[in-house]
């Protein structure tokens, strides 16, 4: 899906079988060299930026020297990838993770694809000892004990290791290129947030990215890309490495997951359903009620990028704090970037909102932006 999507575009090249194997960075031009994995065959390619989403053995991040910092042998798991016939056991009770208690099977059962495909993982504590190394029958027995079927006959396709690592890296920028992912942060599989945060993480840099190429902000903007998001990696990195990490109250951790995100309400009288959420476009947003449209003259005039008005209804309003008259003005990840009460004077809101902003050092012609992100 993601594929398509990219391939939608219609601008961007997808290359499949080709490693990095090279990098040769200056801050205003990265030279990468790629290596076609089937033929050997070499080639350089220049980029004004390049994103190092390579994973936690980032080539990347040590071709630029970046340092990981963190316990990197936590525990380890084995994961055990079999065929067996769960689902008429479970009936309805069909779930993403299936955790066994029993004290000699302790582990997890995942549904893994179609069918009757599944992994049964099991951690062990470094600390304590040493992960055993399973043979088949081994793992097919310890399916057995955890399932409670003993005439249970699973297929066992194959038995892999995986260590948990909670690491940082030291730094996330080195001159154009950026580390996003397990390149920049390594979160154990406890509480499920290492791809939630990589996928915000390239979220956060991307709308950073686009903003600075087609001119809405200056390149100051791309420094806020790790001053904003470490601090929730370096939590989500702290809360793996704790072994009850994962059972901690989600009302506790929305602040680090959501962070400050304008609130997801359901629009009235639609015939699909849309949130609050999907009103953000890929410049500012302006929420509002204001029934005399001063919020919307004022949006309309003021250079910076390019600004959306959403007039909403008074529940709807309600539902972000937003008061009556008033205006919240949030950025493309739904932080908000002004919100303010009834009786402010529009423009001169909008305008320290936005000058607060990197912008470039001349001011943008939102007319001509604004139709080309819409
Ligand atoms: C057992 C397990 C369970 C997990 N469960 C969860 C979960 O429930 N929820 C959750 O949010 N996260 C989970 N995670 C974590 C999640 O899988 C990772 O955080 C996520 O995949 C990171 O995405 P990434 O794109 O940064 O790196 P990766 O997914 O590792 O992708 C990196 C890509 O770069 C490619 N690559 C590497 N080197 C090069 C090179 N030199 N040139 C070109 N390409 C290269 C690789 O082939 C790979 O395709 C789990 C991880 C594990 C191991």
């Amino acid at each position: 899906m993601l594929l398509d999507h990219l391939r939608s575009f219609g601008t961007a090249r997808v290359a499949m079988g080709i490693e990095v194997v090279g990098l040769d960075g200056r801050s205003d031009d990265v030279q990468v060299t790629l290596r076609d994995v089937e033929t050997g065959e070499t080639r350089i390619v220049h980029a004004r930026y390049l994103i190092a989403a390579d994973g936690a053995r980032s080539t990347i991040r040590d071709a630029l020297g970046i340092a990981m910092r963190g316990p990197g042998r936590l525990s380890q798991a084995i994961g055990t990838e079999f065929r067996a016939p769960l689902w008429d056991l479970l009936g309805g009770r069909r779930y993403c993770i299936y955790a066994v208690t029993h004290p000699d099977a302790a582990g997890v059962f995942v549904p893994a694809g179609r069918g009757d495909r599944w992994v049964y993982g099991v951690e062990h504590d470094l600390a304590q000892e040493p992960a055993p190394r399973l043979t088949k029958e081994q793992s097919a027995r310890l399916i057995r004990l955890g399932i409670g079927l003993t005439d249970l006959e699973p297929r066992v396709d194959r038995i892999g290791t995986f260590t948990f690592a909670a690491q940082l890296a030291d730094r996330w920028r080195e001159g154009a290129a950026f580390l996003v992912g397990d390149a920049a942060h390594q979160i154990t599989p406890r509480g499920g947030t290492g791809m939630n945060t990589a996928i915000q993480s390239a979220y956060d840099l991307g709308w950073k990215l686009a903003w600075v190429l087609r001119g809405w902000a200056g390149p100051q903007l791309l420094d806020t890309y790790e001053a904003e998001r470490r601090p929730v990696a370096a939590h989500n990195v702290a809360r793996s490495a704790d072994p009850h990490g994962g059972a901690r109250l989600a009302a506790h951790e929305l602040p680090a997951d959501l962070g400050g995100r304008i609130p997801h309400v359901w629009l009235p009288s639609r015939a699909n359903a849309v949130s609050t959420l999907d009103l953000l476009g890929p410049g500012l947003t302006l929420f509002t009620t204001d029934p005399s449209a001063s919020w919307q003259r004022a949006a309309s005039s003021i250079p910076g990028p390019p600004l959306v008005v959403r007039n909403l209804d008074a529940i709807t309003a309600r539902g972000m704090g937003i008061p009556h008259g008033g205006a919240l003005l949030a950025r493309p990840d739904g932080a908000p970037a002004g919100w303010w009460p009834s009786r402010t004077e529009p423009d001169a809101a909008l305008r320290h909102a936005i000058r607060a902003l990197p912008t470039p050092s001349e001011a943008v012609d939102r007319s001509a932006e604004g139709a080309s992100a819409r």
